[in-house]
């Protein structure tokens, strides 16, 4: 059975190491080569859908998160604060939801900004018990792709279908396949704010955008804050993580008295919805390694092409032809010692899309033999042309690698 953890190793995607401590992965250069792809793809996606985007960092002071609500809800899952000095403590964020309201009240809002998309890729760290802690499923220090829409009452219902739409586009790019959708629900007991009405209110607009999806119930696994629609993937093994997500906000509006000015001149107060297209980065890859098998689509492979040449005589072509992609945009390294064929076997393994082989003819005649992932060879091609057909399949995010 495949194992992220296993294969993250084998094809250089993270690392772990005691030194450092449980649950907080190092990404190593292919992980960090493909996660910045997949994230430059969600910046624009956002962009593209109206959503702007901010830095914070990822911590702030204790009283932030007293006003958040997270200390007196959430501190469990928090770590101890830093003593800075007498009247200042600094505490490791567990969301970004707080900094998302700074940047809401960093000025006065109208209605004519809503609804106001706030989008970060940004950090926030949980204290989970190392029991619970494995590869990138479950860490402490997590890359949330996250954003928080401040909207009025009447917009809620369009929001969350938009984000459900976007959801989808998401998955569809990367090849994430939902294996179900789950509203999250009050349970019992009291870790939750906000009124009843407020609660059902909340319900009854995440049921209408989920009318026309088939979607189970979940008593107890709302926020503390809110109910929300969880969209679950299963790993090789079977289990179910929550990757993306969609939430509703009463509370932290009120908490961090939020207000626009609305048509008639009022002051009126913003719904937050809290959304996640496709989680945090590490449970992605957590995620994407095994339904992949390591094999991404080409768009976001760590190395895109590998070029290999034949014999020392077109070393020369060989070097040309992997910057003239490098130059294009693509990620290439050239490939010179060893057998050709323990060079393509090693290739193999290493799940590269495109594979150039150059002997002495292809360098003469400025060709090049491309060889595709999964065995198939096409007939040599002038350079130009192996070029665009690569850039092709990576701009268009195309699963297939011969169009
Ligand atoms: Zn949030």
């Amino acid at each position: 059975m495949i194992d992220h953890r296993k294969l993250g190793r084998e094809l250089g995607i993270f690392h772990s190491d005691p030194r450092s401590g449980a649950g907080l992965p190092i990404w190593l250069p292919a992980g960090a080569a493909a996660r910045h792809a997949v994230e430059e793809y969600l910046r624009d996606l956002e962009r593209r859908n109206g959503y702007q985007h901010v830095y914070s960092p990822p911590l702030g002071r204790r009283e932030l998160f007293e006003l958040s609500g997270h200390l007196g809800y959430f501190a469990d899952d928090m770590f101890p604060p830093m003593r800075v000095s007498d009247d200042d403590e600094l505490m490791l964020r567990p969301a970004l939801c707080p900094h998302h309201c700074l940047v809401y009240l960093a000025r006065g809002r109208s209605y004519r900004e809503l609804p106001l998309r706030i989008a970060e890729i940004g950090g926030m760290y949980r204290s989970e018990r190392s029991g619970v802690l494995g590869g990138l499923s479950r860490v402490r220090a997590i890359q949330l792709n996250d954003a928080h829409l401040f909207c009025a009452l009447a917009d809620v219902g369009a929001e969350v279908a938009e984000v459900l739409r976007l959801v989808d586009v998401a998955h569809a790019a990367l090849g994430v396949r939902v294996s179900g959708l789950r509203l999250a629900l009050r349970g019992p007991g009291s870790k939750y704010v906000g009124s009843d009405a407020s609660w059902e209110l909340a319900e009854s607009l995440l049921r209408v955008a989920l009318a026309d999806r088939s979607y189970v119930e979940a008593a107890g696994e709302a926020a503390f804050y809110g109910p929300k629609i969880d969209i679950q993937v299963a790993d090789a093994a079977g289990r179910e993580w929550t990757l993306s997500t969609v939430q509703l906000d009463f509370d932290k509006p009120a908490r961090f008295d939020l207000s626009y000015i609305d048509a008639s001149g009022e002051r009126a107060r913003p719904v937050l919805v809290h959304r996640s297209l496709v989680g945090s980065m590490e449970r992605l890859f957590g995620y994407l390694i095994e339904a992949h098998e390591g094999a991404f689509p080409a768009w976001y492979a760590p190395l895109q092409l590998r070029v290999l040449p034949v014999s020392a005589g077109s070393a020369e072509a060989a070097a040309g032809f992997a910057s003239a992609a490098v130059e294009a945009g693509l990620r290439a390294e050239v490939v010179a010692e060893e057998s050709l064929g323990a060079r393509i076997r090693d290739a193999a393994g290493s799940r590269v899309p495109y594979v150039a082989v150059i002997g002495e003819r292809e360098a003469a005649a400025g060709e090049v033999s491309l060889r595709v992932r999964g065995g198939r060879e096409l007939p040599s091609m002038p350079v130009a042309e192996a070029l665009r057909l690569i850039g092709g399949v990576v701009a268009a995010r195309s699963h297939e690698l011969v169009p």
